[in-house]
């Protein structure tokens, strides 16, 4: 008998079910607003121009693909810590932040997650309710028990920011707190720097460990402005972990391109933590890809690159902005007035706030998927489906 002949098949992950689901609807005006990918007005993942030209000379030069150091490539990690800390850090002067290239920002959270094992006191964690799912996965395969704090206000159209304090406040010392640095993913809906300021002072009083996540930066205000939470924390003096992505910003999807950084005491535990960090490496993965690191870091290196790149996230910031007011004006114009807060969300996904039953509604009826719990990806709408799916939305609503 196979050794596999008992094993039960996990359940279908719920995004990729509505993909399958919406790879088979045969309806012209079918639009899967399901994925967590950026779309241009075509409806297609674009390669970055800035990219490209990158690949180009790549490919010109024919380099060869020795396997990396286990932490990556040195100039990458430079280049990585300065867009995520500003490049004139005291901190990174200090020499007190590890970075290491990960793969992605999943990559980050998962040797995060093995180093925070080896330091934890009491393997508890809490992520926002609701959050991105892996989080809550990636943590417990490492041995933590994961709870979680409120954080959506339905009701309210935002953030219940009582709750979150008050269940922060009754974590226990050591206890991981992921919080997501913006754009958050499901609702679309990020604290303020108030709000931030009271999350970081209980985090000192309560020594509370945080892990910010960090896959959407440049998709709310600006690449500086939406690493302004993690600058002033670096400021204020805190040790945390921060994970950051280059999936979305450039694009990378499929490279498995990122970091994770460790903002340590002093550079002595820096010294030490990054042995744990590569020891997370080695024994999940050895060494990271080359491909990916070789794009970003020439990029993030070259002024002109760098600028043009630059341009190219605003651009992509800008259309999701711009779909984001679409929606809410063909909701207006199908009659639906009170779905205003869409345009006070950022980033890629919008919690619209329709029921289970009404998006299962929106995808029989009017062929437009999102999740049960009422995701939308923003992203996904271009000039050519938006007033489609407005319409849908009124239609279900009514
Ligand atoms: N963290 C959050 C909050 C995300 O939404 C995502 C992707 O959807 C990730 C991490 C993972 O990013 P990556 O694709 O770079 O692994």
């Amino acid at each position: 008998m196979s050794l596999f002949a008992g094993l039960r098949a996990t359940p279908n992950d719920p995004i990729f079910g509505l993909t399958d689901r919406f790879n088979k609807d045969t309806d012209p005006n079918k639009v899967n607003l399901g994925v967590g990918m950026y779309q241009d007005a075509h409806g297609a993942v674009p390669l970055l121009k800035t990219v490209l030209k990158v690949e180009n000379g790549l490919d010109a030069q024919g380099l060869p693909r020795p396997y990396p150091p286990m932490d990556g490539l040195a100039d990458y990690n430079r280049e990585a810590q300065k867009l995520v800390f500003g490049a004139d850090s005291p901190a990174i002067a200090a020499g007190r932040i590890v970075t290491a290239q990960s793969l992605g920002g999943t990559g980050a959270l998962t040797v995060a997650a093995d180093v925070y094992s080896a330091a934890s006191p009491n393997h508890a964690a809490l992520v926002s309710s609701p959050t991105w799912a892996n989080h809550i996965a990636i943590l417990q395969r490492a041995g933590y028990t994961v709870g979680t704090y409120r954080y959506y206000d339905a009701q309210r159209h935002g953030v219940d920011v009582d709750g979150l304090l008050a269940d922060l406040s009754a974590a226990e010392a050591g206890t991981v707190i992921v919080l997501h640095e913006c754009c958050h993913n499901p609702t679309g809906y990020d604290l303020t720097r108030e709000q931030w300021d009271a999350v970081a002072q209980l985090a000192r009083d309560r020594r509370l460990t945080l892990f910010i996540d960090m896959a959407y930066q440049g998709f709310s205000e600006g690449l500086d402005e939406d690493a302004e939470t993690i600058r002033r924390l670096v400021a204020d003096g805190l040790t945390f972990v921060v994970g950051s992505s280059f999936s979305k910003n450039f694009s990378l999807y499929g490279e498995r391109i990122g970091a994770v950084h460790f903002v340590c005491a002093d550079a002595d535990e820096a010294e030490r933590v990054r042995s744990r960090v590569k020891t997370a490496a080695r024994e999940n993965y050895s060494t990271p890809p080359l491909h990916g690191a070789r794009i970003v870091t020439t990029i993030l290196s070259d002024e002109q690159l760098r600028a043009q790149w630059v341009e190219e996230v605003t651009a992509m910031r800008e259309r999701i902005k711009s779909m984001r007011r679409a929606l809410v004006d063909g909701l207006n114009a199908a009659g639906v007035h009170d779905m205003e807060f869409i345009n006070t969300q950022a980033g890629m996904f919008s919690y619209c706030g329709l029921s289970k039953e009404q998006m299962e509604l929106l995808r029989t009826e009017h062929h437009v998927y999102g999740t049960d719990a009422g995701r939308l990806c923003v992203a996904a709408l271009n000039p050519g489906n938006v007033d489609y799916v407005a319409t849908a939305i009124a239609a279900v609503r009514s």
